[in-house]
């Protein structure tokens, strides 16, 4: 036990250097970047190289280290967390609350951008011939994603028949979250059901793959400060900056929009109905948060969430390993919010007014889709496509914001993931298991 505590607190000694590492990783693939981009352009033969032989591989082996782990992560935590919740009753009570939350939060988040949008309306002073300009520059990569969209099919009936999995393994091979979710947690009730001294060893064994599968996360997260730097540097020195610059204020609100209900509409709840201040809740969680950031992605950003979540806040393990997993797929506030505005702000380039009972549907559905995509970079970008169609935008239209998505991407991931933590930490809360007083102390900074 007292070893075990022990390794902890190694872990989180190591963990603050790691957490600088990262960060000074970001700032020096950003400042790079945009050097690089700046004085040679994105297009320059040596930043193409730099691009295509360092940044590109160490990139893509950073994110694929912690996509490898994702899968079995989802797994093992989920049913240990099912399983150590013991009594199924429970399981459902705290798999309604997280639910709950996650819709409660997703709606908020798509209502404050909403009402940003209306009020700013980045759309409406859009030239014509910069549209023109944007729909045939990012033509290519519209066409994609309008289908991967009509592959996803319509969000219906379908996709929670599908949650059932028929073949776990082809779910989790394919990167089907839900899937694996379900399976996790059906192998979780199952584990409380049959006698408890034949379910020991395969908790036991359960309990072993979590641990190494965490051991493989660390030693990918050594590689983190170079896979960002290189991720970073990737997006910052190719960026249009110059063809973008008329949507600026479409990135300003988006940005804003993110800003207001991370800083506002989430202190509010950490602080009144979590207890915990929101600048500890910050600085506890910054290291998922980075990576979040960096990875644009849910998944990729698990294994750092679920370290934050049980070391850094001291959240049970039986909780983080069951909220978390099944927030990086359901629980995407900053998804909802770019959606509902990139919807309006669309509408509004191509002249179409809503009308308040639109907009209502446009809330909803960016809520229903920002809980069906996948958290993987862009995941949310086939099931707005669909979204357009609904409102007379043509699907193409998705092009005009495409170049820009990368950016967007990392930011709303980022508001994703602290909305999964947050989530967390209500349920333990609620659930009487944790309270702001259970913040491990020894790097606790003051309020
Ligand atoms: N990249 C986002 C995530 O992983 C999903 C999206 O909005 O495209 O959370």
């Amino acid at each position: 036990m007292e070893s075990k505590m022990k390794k902890q607190t190694d872990h989180n000694n190591k963990g603050m250097q790691l957490r600088t590492k990262i960060l000074l990783g970001l700032l020096t693939g950003a400042a790079l970047g945009i050097l690089a981009n700046t004085q040679l352009g994105g297009k320059h033969p040596l930043v193409e190289w730099v691009n295509h032989f360092v940044a590109w591989p160490v990139g893509q082996i950073f994110l694929r280290l912690l996509f490898m782990i994702v899968m079995p992560l989802v797994f093992a935590s989920i049913s240990l967390g099912v399983a150590g919740l013991g009594d199924l009753r429970r399981v459902g009570r705290v798999g309604t609350k997280a639910i709950g939350y996650f819709l409660a939060t997703t709606f908020l988040a798509a209502a404050t951008g909403l009402a940003l949008v209306n009020i700013i309306k980045p759309g409406s002073g859009l030239d014509p011939s910069v549209k023109s300009e944007l729909m045939a520059a990012y033509a290519r990569d519209a066409s994609t994603k309008i289908s991967d969209s009509q592959a996803a099919g319509n969000f219906g009936i379908e996709t929670f028949i599908g949650i059932v999995t028929r073949n776990p393994v082809k779910s989790a091979a394919d990167g089907d979250m839900l899937g694996v979710i379900f399976f996790g947690l059906m192998f979780g009730a199952a584990l409380t059901l049959i006698p408890a001294a034949r379910a020991k060893p395969m908790i036991d064994l359960l309990e072993s793959l979590n641990d190494v599968v965490i051991s493989i996360v660390g030693m990918a997260m050594k590689l983190a400060p170079f896979g960002v730097t290189a991720l970073i540097f990737g997006v910052t020195s190719r960026f249009g900056f110059a063809l973008l610059l008329p949507l600026g204020s479409f990135v300003l609100v988006v940005l804003c929009a993110l800003l207001l209900h991370a800083a506002v509409n989430m202190s509010l709840i950490l602080r009144f109905i979590v207890g915990l201040s929101p600048k500890i809740f910050f600085l506890r969680t910054r290291s998922a948060l980075v990576t979040a950031f960096s990875t644009s992605s849910s998944s990729a950003a698990l294994p750092a969430a679920l370290s934050a979540a049980e070391q850094g806040l001291g959240i049970p393990p039986q909780i983080a390993g069951f909220v978390l997993p099944l927030g990086s797929t359901m629980c995407m506030n900053g998804t909802s919010i770019f959606e509902g505005i990139t919807v309006i702000f669309l509408c509004q380039v191509f002249g179409i007014n809503l009308t308040l009972g639109q907009m209502a549907v446009v809330i909803v559905m960016a809520v229903t889709t920002a809980i069906g995509a996948a958290g993987v970079p862009g995941g949310s970008i086939p099931l707005l496509v669909g979204i357009l169609a609904m409102f007379g935008v043509p699907g193409e239209a998705i092009a005009i914001v495409m170049g820009l998505d990368r950016i967007l991407d990392m930011s709303r991931t980022t508001v994703n993931v602290y909305g999964d933590l947050s989530a967390a930490a209500y349920v333990a809360k609620s659930e009487g298991m944790w309270n702001a007083s259970m913040v491990p102390p020894e790097d606790r900074p003051a309020a």
